[in-house]
């Protein structure tokens, strides 16, 4: 892809997400190298989430694999620089092929599942060894976001 191309797709806001060197170091740096996330510090290693899941498709109508130079995503129009998140592996791994919304949802019911599913969570919970909040699920992007607000305010727009 040309400079220019590449420029006006940065311009009209629809720059596609190819994970070059530059695009990397600017995802990186716009939660200042923490996850989006959860807000931990990324260290060496950051994932690209696609905030709208981006899925692809592997193998054939029966189930067989594709050969690589075959394989194409579902949705390549939300494989965009606009539609990505830094996030650290485990949030990313974690929020899987989740819309944001619905991995909220499920963080949020993770105290309900992992009680069903295990005695030892049980158990804690009536000795008082695991203590259960019911605290909203507010991402680091959000809180981010909501500072940032705040700031703008007591600077006047500054
Ligand atoms: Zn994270």
């Amino acid at each position: 892809m040309t400079d220019l191309a590449e420029l006006i797709e940065r311009v009209e806001g629809v720059e596609e997400w190819r994970g070059t060197k530059r695009q990397r170091e600017a995802l990186r740096a716009m939660f200042d190298g923490r996850c989006a996330y959860c807000g931990n510090e990324l260290g060496k290693v950051m994932h690209a989430d696609h905030i709208e899941p981006c899925t692809r498709i592997v193998t054939d109508p029966w189930g067989r694999p594709l050969p690589v130079e075959e394989r194409r995503m579902r949705n390549p129009e939300s494989n965009v620089v606009a539609n990505m998140m830094p996030a650290c592996a485990p949030c990313n791994l974690h929020k899987g092929g989740y819309r944001l919304e619905q991995w909220r949802t499920y963080l949020q019911r993770s105290a309900d599942i992992v009680r069903k599913q295990t005695s030892t969570f049980r158990a804690g919970e009536r000795f008082g060894v695991i203590a259960v909040s019911d605290k909203p699920v507010v991402f680091y992007f959000e809180q981010a976001a909501a500072l940032k607000a705040r700031l703008q305010d007591q600077t006047g727009g500054e």
